[in-house]
């Protein structure tokens, strides 16, 4: 099938030639003057080569790509891309009998971007992050129902938060396949009870699996405090290695709720939770902890926000550092996209220097591999973190 073409601006192929999946506007030498917003389009060079399809936005970013062959996009295309991002998953047998909870399909990575799908036990969470994606919604659910086939129990469609504003009155959140149930879903053999559709995002922070797993190899026998903890994914790791004590504290009440319930369902008794904010907390904290987490939201969700960013961390870390009990361990995480890895890694060494402690370096920290990052799109890399030994 033919779609309506857009062509470049000379010397602008390259990135595409490189496979990075995003054509800014000012690459575009001629576009139709009718085209919509979310409307396929085959992006050529200013010699009249082929390089991809994808879809068009009005914003900075005017195509995403989609497929770097010419293809038909149909329900058979989304079925390969979905399927295939399933069958990875699989062979790396991240779904496995003590985990049941993955994410199914990472934007960019698994080559669409603007797809994000979460998968807990059977039920998948949609998020479109573009119209172009939410236009394909019809053919992306058959294709999960052709993947997953009797394993699949609901599919819920939670993108009227992460289309733009202009988009999201165009659709409300809810069920396309299914219906509401209690979803309890184990990850590394804990288990955690889902609310996706009141809660932050698809309803569980699904890539600090690997990192909450390090964490509990630190705790036994241990004073830890888990800052930001949301529903408690860190706290139920370090409570079931043999902390001493977990504190959890979270500013949202629903999700210290949430964490309290799931630190019950994993019959842990050494834990209490504050519905606080971090900073207040810290206020009158000295020499309690031996552990402390520290992963807190994006401070920055766009360039524009990275210094105030920036001085957020090093806020944050420096406060940590000072207060931790000698020979602790901190993990700290980052989870803005712009604030890449040497940003963050400066920003470490400065709150250190501050803090007036010796500080050793541990472990580097990532996002897991169901959050894959390609050499063709390094963008899609967004969390970082590090583990550090406290004098
Ligand atoms: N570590 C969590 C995910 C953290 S998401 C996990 O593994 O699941 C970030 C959390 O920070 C959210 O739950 C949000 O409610 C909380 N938050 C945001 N600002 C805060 C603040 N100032 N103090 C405490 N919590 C805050």
């Amino acid at each position: 099938m033919n779609y309506p073409q857009i062509i470049l601006n000379k010397g602008k192929e390259f990135s595409m030639q490189r496979r990075h999946p995003w054509v800014f506007s000012g690459a575009i030498a001629k576009k139709d003057a009718n085209l919509q917003d979310g409307d396929l389009v085959e992006v050529y060079s200013n010699k009249n080569e082929f390089l991809a399809i994808g879809y068009y936005a009005g914003g900075s970013i005017a195509v995403r790509i989609i497929s770097f062959e010419k293809t038909t996009i149909d329900e058979q295309f989304w079925f390969e891309k979905i399927n295939k991002a399933y069958l990875y998953r699989k062979h790396l047998s991240i779904l496995n009998e003590n985990t049941n909870v993955c994410r199914l399909f990472f934007g960019e990575g698994d080559g669409v971007p603007g797809l994000i799908l979460d998968y807990y036990d059977g039920h998948v969470v949609l998020q479109a992050h573009s119209y172009g994606v939410y236009l394909q919604k019809e053919n992306i659910v058959k294709a999960i129902q052709s993947t997953l086939g009797s394993s699949l129990k609901s599919i819920y469609d939670k993108s009227a938060e992460t289309l733009s504003k202009h988009f999201s009155g165009q659709t409300t959140n809810g069920f396309l396949v299914g219906c509401p149930e209690e979803i309890i879903v184990k990850e590394n053999k804990h288990v955690f009870k889902i609310d996706f559709i009141n809660g932050q995002k698809t309803g569980f922070f699904i890539d600090q699996r690997d990192n909450r797993k390090m964490l509990a190899e630190y705790c036994k026998d241990k004073t830890v405090l888990n800052t930001f903890s949301y529903t408690g994914g860190f706290s139920v790791y370090a409570a079931a290695a043999g902390a001493k004590s977990v504190h959890s504290v979270d500013v949202s009440e629903p999700a210290i709720r949430l964490c309290d319930q799931n630190i019950e369902l994993n019959k842990c008794h050494n834990h209490e939770s504050f519905a606080v904010d971090t900073f207040e907390f810290f206020k009158d904290k000295k020499d309690t902890y031996d552990v402390i987490v520290l992963d807190p939201p994006a401070f920055a969700k766009s360039r524009d926000s990275k210094h105030n960013a920036v001085i957020g961390y090093k806020r944050l870390n420096t406060l940590a550092m000072k207060l931790i009990k000698a020979n602790g361990i901190i993990f700290t995480f980052s989870c803005s996209g712009v604030v890449d890895k040497m940003l963050f890694y400066n920003t470490i060494t400065s709150a250190a220097l501050e803090s007036g402690r010796n500080i050793k370096i541990l472990h580097y920290l990532y996002q897991p591999a169901d959050h894959p990052v390609t050499p063709y799109f390094p963008e899609g890399e967004y969390l970082k973190g590090m583990v550090l030994w406290v004098e």
